[in-house]
């Protein structure tokens, strides 16, 4: 479908496009434009493959950028010989379109905004993205930028896990930003997550001889009590507060309204600093369930913020002083390629 007509005013900040106005050649050195130009190229998951052709012709159409496809990701790289390189991603799909595309423009001048699919996650940041490629032609680090596909969808299919996986040389780099909405704060490291089964033994009876029986259910009581009574730590990594919680996810136990159960199950999600290994918040929760049956059934550790790398400094600086965000740790957990843990410098 071509563009449409953008609806709504503000033109004195942001003027008036041609109506319909092309989406390509890109406007490179206008954020806002290239903002609208790259949300009306519809790039739902799994259909990114006209935004990734534009972005490609784009970035291909600038000397100083040595470009490299693979499936809808874009990989652009300046290769000036510096001795570090930042490596910045940023993905180019949505979740579905819901009547709003084209970008509208809401509100009149200091006061107007973009209104429309993939303007807070992420293309407004893609499209700074692009511009900062298209303007940094000698940065004083090498920048790689990566803009790739299938974020919005599950983890197997996510462009930058894929890309780590299969050229993994595309992504070498000391320092690395993954671009999502966090109204231009950083977001540093994550927590860890790990699930534990504790199970509870009993002996079976009939209800109606509970004596000749041992009730399991009855012993979680112990286990939900240390847990409501834990009080979760707080800790300090690399200058960012990270806060852990240890929690019951889950409850099960009984077999019918006339037995005395001989078996019941808590289970338990504890969310760990990223100074922390998984065994050692294994350990732990053994430790706070002492006495107890205690199996984990899955972990993945955190990722630290590495907020005292040189290159990681710097920008944490440079931010502060642009916008006076400190960074903050990143309260998702390490469930995506594409999120936190690789957001880390080595
Ligand atoms: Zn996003």
């Amino acid at each position: 479908m071509p563009p449409q007509a953008p609806v709504g005013s503000g033109r004195d900040r942001y003027p008036a496009l041609p109506q319909p106005y092309p989406t390509f050649p890109l406007a490179l050195h206008d954020p806002v434009v290239l903002t609208r130009q790259i949300c009306d190229v519809e790039s739902v998951s799994g259909n990114e493959k006209d935004l990734a052709d534009v972005v490609e012709g784009a970035l291909s159409a600038l000397p100083h950028l040595e470009v490299v496809r693979d499936g809808d990701a874009v990989v652009a790289r300046t290769t000036l010989g510096r001795d570090r390189r930042v490596v910045v991603a940023g993905h180019l799909d949505t979740v579905p379109v819901a009547a709003n595309l084209p970008v509208r423009v809401v509100g009149e001048g200091a006061h107007a905004e973009l209104w429309g699919r993939g303007t807070v996650d992420m293309k407004g940041g893609v499209a700074i993205m692009l511009a900062l490629a298209a303007e940094l032609a000698v940065p004083s680090y090498d920048v790689t930028w990566v803009f790739y596909d299938h974020e919005e969808v599950a983890s197997d299919l996510n462009g930058l896990g894929r890309l780590a996986r299969t050229r993994p040389e595309l992504l070498a780099g000391d320092f690395a930003v993954v671009g999502e909405p966090s109204n231009a704060g950083i977001e540093g490291g994550c927590n860890g997550t790990l699930r534990a089964d504790v199970v509870l033994t009993g002996v079976a009876a009939h209800s109606a001889r509970a004596w000749m029986g041992d009730n399991a259910i009855h012993h979680a009581g112990e286990v939900l009590s240390r847990l409501a009574a834990y009080e979760p730590q707080t800790v300090d990594v690399d200058g960012l507060a990270y806060r852990e919680s240890l929690n019951a996810v889950g409850v099960s136990g009984g077999i019918a309204g006339n037995v005395i159960p001989d078996r019941a199950v808590v289970t338990v999600n504890y969310r760990f600093a990223p100074s922390r290994s998984v065994e050692d918040a294994a350990a732990h929760v053994r430790e706070v369930l002492h006495g107890f049956d205690v199996t984990v059934t899955d972990a993945a550790p955190g990722a630290r913020p590495g907020l005292d790398a040189p290159a990681a400094a710097d920008f944490a600086k440079t931010v502060l002083e642009r916008t006076g965000g400190e960074p903050a740790p990143s309260t998702a957990g390490p469930t995506s390629p594409g999120s936190a843990s690789w957001a880390c410098p080595p």
